[in-house]
């Protein structure tokens, strides 16, 4: 018994100190937020412990002396007790975190191009085929010793439509905007926010050009409407290299940046991901 305690001890001092230390993302406990859950420490349980919201796996990261679940929270949460499901030596529970109301702004969008609202058949079958395709690839997941959350803003310009925004196109409710829009000129290089493999590259109907990064443990981040793609996937980017130009393909009123960064495999507000703890 004694010598699996110390084996145990050992164990957990050398992931405390040769563990190097994860920045995590600012905690904001709201829909399209992320929450910090404390899954206890690394003493108690030297095994990191597994963590699931709904069916989803949740990335949990060891922070001084702790183990921190870091949960994306989907936009469609309602304030209120959530439950998480956890594994930690061997037995299953749940805990639980709290989400607060948040009212995000709305914004009523004229587009002239109609065939962008209401789609023929044809553009219909291929967006709904593409929608699949994404919803797929958020749900990527490769476990990794490292997972920075530092961001750097991939391009420099005017923040435009925030992440959240209750859009209507035309007089039509759409679905809440799931990223974050930076204006800049068209072929401003777009750098990758952090170190990351190329998960996917697409021309899509709705997102333009697309660039999917895979930054490890469920985290991922999605550039749209680019006008030029200069990655394939399975390249490994370092932070700050170019990944494509600003553009306006896809649906877009003009040249931007749309980005998304997603959680276990939920859109969350890329903007926590540019603030510092
Ligand atoms: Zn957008």
């Amino acid at each position: 018994m004694r010598k699996i305690h110390l084996a145990a001890l050992a164990a957990a001092l050398m992931l405390f100190m040769f563990h190097p230390a994860i920045a995590l993302p600012v905690a904001s406990n709201v829909a399209g937020g992320i929450a910090l859950v404390t899954l206890g420490t690394v003493l108690d349980s030297p095994d990191r412990p597994s963590a699931w919201l709904g069916d989803r796996p949740v990335w949990v990261a060891a922070e001084d002396g702790h183990w921190i679940a870091v949960v994306g929270v989907p936009l469609d949460t309602r304030a209120g007790r959530q439950t998480l499901r956890m594994r930690a030596n061997g037995a299953e529970r749940t805990t639980s975190f709290e989400i607060r109301e948040k009212h995000y702004a709305e914004q009523r969008i004229t587009l002239k191009d109609s065939s962008k609202v209401t789609l023929s058949p044809e553009d219909e079958a291929r967006a709904l085929a593409e929608i699949e395709r994404i919803q797929a690839l958020k749900k990527h997941w490769r476990p990794s010793a490292e997972t920075e959350t530092d961001f750097a803003k991939p391009v420099a310009g005017r923040l435009a439509s925030r992440f959240g925004l209750r859009r209507i196109f035309n007089g039509e409710p759409r679905a809440p905007h799931s990223g974050l829009d930076v204006a800049a000129r068209r072929g401003t290089p777009v750098g990758a926010p952090a170190a990351a493999i190329v998960l996917a590259v697409d021309d899509y109907f709705f997102n333009g050009k697309t660039v999917f990064l895979d930054h490890g443990n469920g985290l991922l981040s999605m550039y749209c409407h680019l006008d030029r793609i200069d990655v394939k996937p399975g390249e490994t980017l370092r932070k700050g290299q170019t990944l494509g130009r600003i553009g306006a393909t896809g649906r877009a009123s003009g040249p931007h940046l749309h980005w998304s960064v997603v959680l276990n495999g939920t859109m969350v507000d890329p903007e926590l991901f540019l603030k510092r703890r």
